[in-house]
C-alpha cells in the first residue's frame, strides 16, 4: 500500500431523489468532518454583482441551486472531496457529469419511500462506470417501511447484493437507537430533540445481555429477531465486491437527528476507493503516474453578463499539481499557465499551491476550457468516458428578430460548450434544435440568451422526442441519411445524430439497420 498523498483522498458524491435528505446529510457530514470550507463561496463572492441576472432569479424563485460545488474536509488524516450535485429532478445532466469525476457515491434513500425514479437513474450512471455505492437509509426517526422490504427493493431494483451494516431498534415513535454490527456500538436518542447527542454504549453483539439495560424489553426482543435474520439472510461484507460495484453496504440512520453520520464517514474512509485509474485513449492512467493530468467535468459561467469568464472544474487524475504549472488542454493544443487555480480546501479558500490526484481544482478562464477536455503537462493523454446524454426534451429555437442568427449561433455554441444544453443543427430546415434532460435547462437557456447575448428567442415543440448518436461505416451512414434526411442533424462537433419521433422509432430503426449503432450517450 502506498503512502502517497493521493491514497488518502476520497472523492465522492451523494445521489438521491429530491427530498430524500441529501442536503441534510451533506450538512451533517461537513459538521462532523469539522468542515471547513464550502466551495459555494465561489458563488457567494460574486452574488451581489450577479443578483441582477435572470439566471439567478431562476435559482431564487425555485429555491434550488443550479450550480454544483465542491466541499473538502479532512478527518483522521483522510481528505474527503464531496462533489455536490444539483438536487433538482429537472437538472440532472450536470449531476450525471459530476458522477464521472468521483470514485464512489453515497446513495440516500428515504426509509418510507424506498428507491425513487431519480435514485434509479443516477444509480444507472454509477453502474456504467462501476462506481461503488454505500447506501444510507434515511429518516428512521420517522415511520418507514420495514427494513427488510427496503433491503429487498435495493437488491431487486438495482440488481446488487446488499449487506446490512447496522440496524435500527424500532422506527418512528418506537425508535430507540441504531446498532452497528461490526463495532457492537449502540447509539441512542437523548433529550427533547431525540437526536443523537453522544449517547452510546459498547456491546459484544446482538445477544449481549447488557443491551437489556439500554432498550425496552419489547424493542430489544423485536430488534434481536430482526437483526439475526438480517445477518443470516444477506451477503456478508466483501470489500472486493463493493469496490466492483456488485455489493452495497447498507447503513440505517437519520440525517436530521444525526444518527449514522460518523458511521458514514468511517465507511467512506475505510472502504471507499482512493482515486481510481482513469480510462484514456492510450490505456488507463494511474494516480501514481508522474505527469499531471486531469479532465474538466463542469464549467460554471460567471453570471455577470459583462464578463464572460468561467470557472472550469478539473478533476486531477495523476501527478502533483503546482500553482503556475503549464498544462495543455486537449481542445486547445497549446499550453496555458494555471496561475490562479482555486482549491476547495482549508478555512478560507486559498489559492491552491498544490493538489493531488482526486482533488478538484477550479480554473478561471474565458471560455477556452470545455467540459470533457483533458489537461496534461505533455499533451500526451486524452481521457475517455465523459458522456453526453441523449436529451429527453427537444425544442426548436425560433428567433423573434431574424437578423440575430449569428448571435444565436454563437450563444448556442457557447452554452452547449458549457453543457447547459445540447444543440443540434438539422440537415434540412432553418430552426436549430436544442436538447435537454430537464425542463429547467430550457428556462436557463432563454434567460441567458436574453441577458448575456441580447437574443430574443422562444422555443416551440419539435416533432422529435429524443435523439441518438449514430455510429457506423461511412457507406452505412450515407445510406441511412438518404432515407431519413428529415430526421438527420449534426451536433456541435459535427457528429451525425438521428432525431427520433419516439423511442419506439429508435428501436425500429435499429432493427432495420443492424450495421449502425444508435447510441444514447456520446463519449467525448
Ligand atoms: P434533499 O432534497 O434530498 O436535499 O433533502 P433535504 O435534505 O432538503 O430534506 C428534505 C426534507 O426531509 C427536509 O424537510 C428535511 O428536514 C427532512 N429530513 C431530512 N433528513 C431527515 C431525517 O433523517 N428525518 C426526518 N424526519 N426528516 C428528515
Amino acid at each position: 500500500m502506498t503512502t502517497a498523498p493521493w491514497a488518502k483522498r476520497r472523492t465522492f458524491a451523494i445521489i438521491s431523489h429530491p427530498d430524500a435528505g441529501k442536503t441534510t446529510l451533506t450538512e451533517k457530514l461537513l459538521l462532523q468532518g469539522g468542515a471547513i470550507h464550502l466551495a459555494g463561496e465561489v458563488k457567494a463572492r460574486g452574488a451581489a454583482r450577479r443578483a441582477r441576472s435572470d439566471w439567478m432569479k431562476i435559482e431564487q424563485q425555485r429555491g434550488i441551486s443550479v450550480t454544483s460545488s465542491v466541499m473538502t474536509f479532512e478527518k483522521d488524516g483522510i481528505v474527503f472531496n464531496l462533489l455536490d450535485t444539483p438536487g433538482h429532478e429537472d437538472f440532472s445532466e450536470d449531476t450525471y457529469r459530476t458522477l464521472t469525476a468521483v470514485d464512489s457515491a453515497i446513495m440516500v434513500i428515504d426509509a418510507a419511500k424506498g428507491i425513487e425514479p431519480q435514485t434509479l437513474k443516477l444509480f444507472e450512471v454509477c453502474r456504467l462506470r462501476s462506481v461503488p455505492i454505500i447506501t444510507f437509509v434515511n429518516k428512521v426517526d420517522r415511520e418507514g417501511r420495514p427494513c427488510f422490504e427496503i433491503l429487498d427493493e435495493v437488491a431487486d431494483k438495482l440488481a446488487l447484493d446488499v449487506c446490512p451494516m447496522s440496524w435500527p431498534v424500532g422506527m418512528g415513535g418506537e425508535f430507540e437507537g441504531i446498532f452497528d454490527f461490526a463495532s457492537g456500538r449502540l447509539t441512542q436518542p437523548s433529550g427533547d430533540s431525540k437526536a443523537y447527542e453522544g449517547k452510546s454504549s459498547q456491546h459484544s453483539g446482538i445477544d449481549d445481555p447488557s443491551l437489556a439495560e439500554k432498550l425496552s424489553a419489547q424493542g430489544l426482543a423485536k430488534f434481536r429477531e430482526e437483526a439475526e435474520l438480517a445477518q443470516a439472510g444477506y451477503a456478508s461484507f466483501d470489500l472486493e465486491a463493493y469496490r466492483h460495484g456488485d455489493l452495497t453496504p447498507v447503513y440505517f440512520g437519520s440525517a436530521l437527528k444525526e444518527f449514522g453520520i460518523e458511521e458514514m464517514i468511517a465507511a467512506i474512509a475505510r472502504f471507499a476507493p482512493p482515486p481510481r485509474p482513469q480510462p484514456s485513449e492510450a490505456g488507463t492512467i494511474t494516480p501514481d503516474n508522474n505527469e499531471v493530468t486531469g479532465f474538466i467535468f463542469k464549467v460554471q459561467a460567471n453570471m455577470d453578463p459583462q464578463h464572460r469568464d468561467r470557472i472550469a472544474f478539473m478533476r486531477l487524475c495523476s501527478g502533483t499539481f503546482k500553482r503556475g504549472m503549464k498544462l495543455t488542454p486537449s481542445g486547445l493544443g497549446k499550453p496555458v499557465a494555471i496561475h490562479s487555480p482555486i482549491l476547495f480546501f482549508a478555512q478560507d479558500r486559498e489559492i491552491a499551491d498544490t493538489a493531488e490526484p482526486g482533488d478538484i481544482i477550479g480554473i478561471p478562464n474565458h471560455g477556452t476550457l470545455r467540459v470533457g477536455d483533458t489537461l496534461s503537462e505533455k499533451n500526451s493523454v486524452r481521457f475517455t468516458g465523459l458522456p453526453n446524454f441523449a436529451p429527453e426534451i427537444l425544442r426548436r429555437v425560433v428567433l423573434r428578430d431574424p437578423t440575430k442568427t449569428k448571435q444565436l449561433r454563437k450563444a448556442l455554441d457557447d452554452l452547449s460548450e458549457e453543457g447547459v444544453i445540447q444543440v443540434f443543427y438539422p440537415e434540412i430546415g432553418s430552426n436549430w434544435v436544442v436538447g435537454v434532460v430537464g425542463q429547467l435547462q430550457l428556462d436557463v437557456l432563454i434567460s441567458r440568451l436574453e441577458a448575456e447575448y441580447k437574443v430574443d428567442a422562444f422555443l416551440e415543440p419539435a416533432p422529435y422526442d429524443t435523439a441518438r448518436w449514430l455510429n457506423g461505416s461511412d457507406a452505412a451512414l450515407r445510406a441511412f441519411a438518404q432515407f431519413n434526411a428529415g430526421n438527420m442533424a449534426k451536433d456541435r462537433d459535427g457528429n451525425p445524430v438521428f432525431m427520433a419521433r419516439s423511442s419506439w422509432d429508435v428501436g425500429y430503426q435499429q432493427e432495420k439497420n443492424p450495421d449502425l449503432t444508435f447510441s444514447a450517450t456520446k463519449e467525448r
